[in-house]
């Protein structure tokens, strides 16, 4: 089969250290010592089962971590290239009958990439500025916003598709531009550092972790997510000075600006005696809920200050389904299937939940979805990057998708959405993607 291109070039880079890890962090022998290479990771693997390559599997790619810390493997580009492909969305970890936390060896070999090897400089450049200039910064966020939904509400965009102008850049920019998300006005933003009384009696006082770009595209989902909370007697408190979680930069092995970025959460929800702070993005849930890994060689003090909050974080999902759930559910006469995203199955292991609610909604017929736990080839910015085996995952999504004959496609985290609603729009037709909590948002405005 053929090898995935990256459009964002990765390969061929320069090589600044031949052999063994270089400085920083790296990944650690009592972490990558647990493997005993019995393979039971494979077939969970998506780029494993895409390409059948040992190199682009869990096992071979630990193999390669090793090989580097030994010196027998450059940490150069064949290593980068195969450590790049990993979705990181930690199947092999569910997988895993040894306990290896993949994730942390990925991110940790990640780092070592970002710290030691040298990416060509338009990768470079692009990784700069998305990750350090735009992401950490809400102003530049909402200025990019505005220029964006200008572009997608003025006609520009539609005249361009038109022209077919995208097809004819290099590389997948047409279908990497049909997964560009839609700017939903008015953003979150202007909700940050207000607070929304519970309806009835309160039973709860919470904090919604509101997220970066889902403050201008997803702004409707943290409305509903607000609703919900309301309705189930939750005081919701938006908490002003919070920031994007650093969930791409850790992915991404940018471990000290993903380290500046949760001391300004952990400082920003303390204080408050908030019963949980809760996130309706996996990505974003699942590294709140780690934070203290990355203070473990940092001062003591910080860390602990990581560990107390990680402890309140909460998805929402699994918050609604540990209460006693308001029931006053219209009826949704609908056939629903559900894709588990990674962060929430396999690093949160948070599985049960969004079904226990989503079978709540009266009427709801619900249809598993074979495979619901492989990766729908969203994973953050890999759907841009890895465009083409991001594609192949979707596919087989789809492929799965159909075999349900479901009209209502549920999930429970943003990356999901974009992607499964790409997925639709590329077959025409008439499912609907939305993610539980805005079910549980109709089914109550149903209810009246
Ligand atoms: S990561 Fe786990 S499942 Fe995979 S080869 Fe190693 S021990 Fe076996
Ligand atoms: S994180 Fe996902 S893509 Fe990466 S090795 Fe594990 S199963 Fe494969």
């Amino acid at each position: 089969m053929n090898r995935e291109t990256a459009i964002i070039p990765g390969q061929p880079g320069r090589d600044t250290k031949r052999s063994g890890f270089g400085p920083g962090e790296a990944p650690r022998w009592a972490d990558y010592s647990r493997c005993v290479h019995c393979g039971l990771c494979l077939n969970a693997c998506p780029t494993y089962r895409e390409l059948g390559l040992e190199m682009d599997s869990p096992r071979g790619r630990i193999y390669q971590m090793i090989q580097v810390e030994k010196g027998r493997l450059p940490l150069g580009g064949s290593f980068v290239q195969h450590i790049d492909l990993c979705l990181d969305c930690r199947a092999c970890e569910t997988a895993c009958p040894s306990g290896v936390e993949y994730g942390k060896l990925v991110e940790a070999a990640r780092a070592q990439i970002e710290t030691n090897y040298h990416r060509p400089p338009l990768a470079t450049l692009f990784r700069k500025l998305f990750y350090y200039e735009i992401l950490p910064h809400p102003r530049r966020l909402q200025l990019l916003g505005a220029l964006m939904r200008f572009y997608q509400r003025s006609g520009m965009e539609a005249a361009l598709r038109a022209t077919r102008l995208l097809s004819l850049l290099p590389g997948r920019l047409d279908q990497v531009a049909d997964l560009a998300p839609r700017m939903e006005k008015p953003f979150f933003y202007e909700r940050l550092g207000t607070t929304v009384p519970a309806e009835g009696t309160r039973r709860y006082r919470v904090a919604l972790f509101a997220g970066c770009i889902a403050n201008l595209s997803f702004a409707r989902l943290n409305d509903a997510t607000v609703r919900v909370l309301a309705k189930n007697g939750c005081e919701v408190v938006i908490v002003g000075e919070q920031t994007c979680c650093g969930a791409l930069h850790v992915h991404a092995g940018m471990r000290d600006i993903a380290r500046i970025l949760a001391r300004q959460n952990v400082q920003a929800f303390a204080g408050n005696d908030f019963d949980a702070v809760i996130s309706n993005a996996a990505g974003c849930g699942s590294v709140l809920k780690e934070y203290p890994l990355l203070f473990e060689e940092e001062g003591k003090e910080f860390h602990e200050s990581a560990r107390a909050f990680a402890a309140k974080v909460r998805d929402v999902t699994e918050f609604l389904a540990g209460i006693d759930l308001n029931r006053k559910l219209g009826t949704m006469k609908l056939r629903a299937t559900y894709q588990d995203p990674c962060h929430l199955g396999h690093a949160q292991r948070i599985r049960t939940a969004p079904r226990k609610l989503l079978t709540a909604v009266p009427g709801l017929e619900f249809i598993e979805l074979k495979e619901a736990e492989i990766c729908c080839g969203s994973a953050g910015v890999y759907n841009v990057v890895h465009n083409e085996m991001s594609n192949r995952l979707l596919e087989g999504k789809m492929r799965r998708i159909a075999e349900t004959r479901a009209d209502l496609i549920l999930t429970a985290n943003p990356g999901c959405l974009l992607q499964l609603r790409a997925g639709v729009r590329r077959e025409g037709n008439h499912r609907r993607v939305l993610h539980v909590v805005e079910l549980l948002d109709e089914a109550y405005r149903l209810a009246g």
